[in-house]
């Protein structure tokens, strides 16, 4: 029985599979891609501008749709998936609109002669995503990289298979000529070999810290560019300023956002003494009034989580951390129905050596810190391999951004959760990864930024 198929987390049915793609149909798809590269990094910018605003479009219009097939595929409330699509299409929109500006040649300052850098693309890209947000992973990495020129072979995660596949058909339906963006259904155990193909120059995964190391060593034998997008444990930082029913409504439905299950997720609220108790009565008071339910029932408020399997490690997390110390609030176990569903879930109590202390728990789990002070709160913010995004809540703004400077993380938001633009950057530092994805950063990670100096007479090198 092949790996890649979608199993509906809210009915535990197999709704359709897919054969893994044999080494000879990779080939030629790397083939093809390799072929297509070689035209397609001569192409216009009107022409890779016209492909990017059709994908938009094509996206805008089948929102809908594609959205039901997120919340069938990995179990997102419809509202999420529909702004997911929005969201692409709109990153589309904005490598379409931005992306000449972004390539065309940035003169240099030099007292000798003329300089200036150009930028070329680098060849056949191999992108490898996650499931959380089906259309919004690839797209991240597509939108840019295709409007610079290179080619893309996407391995999307094995369980969301009809969204890898329908991204390609919109490619095709958008005018893409063949191999500039082709899907390969292969599981994650395969993807080394890929990576050792010569015509595969750049490689990037978004996912989880395994993955991504034995992804980089693979990338490092080789000597490929690579870039990695992996776990988060944000902070969420509550100063005593902060209007609290604003923090903790924040926090406690950002916590739900895509069932729990996003890198940028406030996985730690970490809230003065003072207010403490107060805060985990607010918190608890929502929570219990949450609808868990079928993602497409438009009353639903918190989906099952992406399947069986992510439950019960989710669960057990949740045990295991209660086990060693810390007060269960609220949840802590399944929904007795079919499907991946899990009540909302408040932990406090959390001390260093515990297992939600240090590892990324990707579900709906609000963990609450109780700290004497802000340098303590700080100094749990920075205490984790993480270093993806986090949030300070306050209405002194300087104040906010002066704690804000202190987190050790690649983004930080004042009065929300970590969020998701196309023009800002996102990405992380530490074990979180490297290399930005959107913003102008996205574009020139995979790119040869090109430097070419005119010796006039009177120069002396
Ligand atoms: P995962 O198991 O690492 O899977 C991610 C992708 O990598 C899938 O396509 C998977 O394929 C593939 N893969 C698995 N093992 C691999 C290997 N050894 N070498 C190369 N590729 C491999 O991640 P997940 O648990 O499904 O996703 C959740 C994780 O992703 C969380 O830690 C989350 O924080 C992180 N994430 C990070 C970001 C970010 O932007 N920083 C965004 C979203 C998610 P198969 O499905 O075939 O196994």
């Amino acid at each position: 029985m092949s790996s890649i198929k979608t199993l509906n987390p809210t009915t535990n049915q197999v709704e359709r599979e897919f054969d893994e793609m044999s080494d000879q149909q990779i080939e030629i798809i790397i083939s093809n891609a390799d072929t297509a590269f070689k035209t397609w990094r001569k192409t216009s910018f009107p022409e890779r501008t016209r492909l990017l605003q059709n994908v938009a479009n094509i996206l805008r219009t089948r929102k809908d749709e594609l959205g039901k097939l997120c919340s069938i595929e990995m179990g997102k409330l419809h509202c999420e998936a529909v702004g997911e699509v929005e969201l692409c299409a709109d990153i589309f929109d904005y490598y379409a609109n931005n992306g000449k500006q972004f390539l065309s040649d940035a003169p240099l300052e030099t007292p000798q002669g003329k300089a200036f850098l150009t930028y070329e693309p680098i060849g056949v890209l191999l992108s490898v995503q996650p499931w959380n947000f089906p259309f919004y992973q690839i797209t991240r990495s597509a939108a840019p990289n295709i409007m610079a020129g290179n080619t893309i072979v996407l391995k999307h995660a094995s369980n969301v298979p009809q969204s890898a596949e329908i991204m390609e058909k919109i490619f095709t339906e958008a005018g893409a000529p063949k191999g500039v963006y082709t899907n390969l259904f292969v599981p994650g155990s395969k993807v080394s070999k890929l990576i050792s193909d010569p015509k595969i120059k750049g490689v990037s995964l978004t996912g989880s810290e395994e993955a991504g190391s034995s992804f980089a060593s693979m990338a490092g034998k080789y000597v490929k560019k690579s870039t990695l997008e992996l776990g988060g444990s944000d902070a969420f930082i509550v100063l005593e300023d902060a209007d609290l029913d604003e923090a903790v409504k924040t926090a406690a439905f950002g916590r739900l956002w895509n069932a729990g299950q996003v890198c940028i997720s406030p996985k730690r609220i970490l809230v003065m003494e003072s207010v403490a108790d107060k805060f985990i009565e607010k918190a608890k008071s929502i929570y219990e009034n949450i609808i868990v339910g079928d993602p497409l029932d438009s009353k639903t408020q918190l989906a099952p989580l992406c399947s069986e399997k992510a439950l019960q490690k989710v669960i057990k997390q949740v045990e295991t951390t209660i086990q060693q110390g810390a007060k269960l609030i609220l949840g802590g176990k399944r929904v007795e129905r079919i499907g991946a569903f899990m009540y909302p879930t408040i932990l406090t109590d959390i001390k260093k050596g515990m297992l939600a202390y240090s590892d990324e728990i990707f579900g709906p789990v609000l963990c609450i810190y109780a700290v004497k002070n802000i340098d303590e709160a700080i100094k749990i913010a920075n205490d984790t391999d993480f270093g993806l995004g986090g949030t300070v809540f306050g209405t002194d703004i300087d104040k906010a951004v002066e704690v804000a400077r202190q987190i050790d993380t690649g983004m930080v938001y004042i009065n929300h959760v970590t969020g998701i633009a196309p023009e800002l950057p996102f990405g992380g530092t530490k074990k979180s990864g490297y290399g930005r994805e959107q913003s102008p950063a996205g574009i020139y990670e995979f790119v040869n930024e090109k430097l070419i100096r005119i010796t006039t007479s009177k120069d002396s090198y």
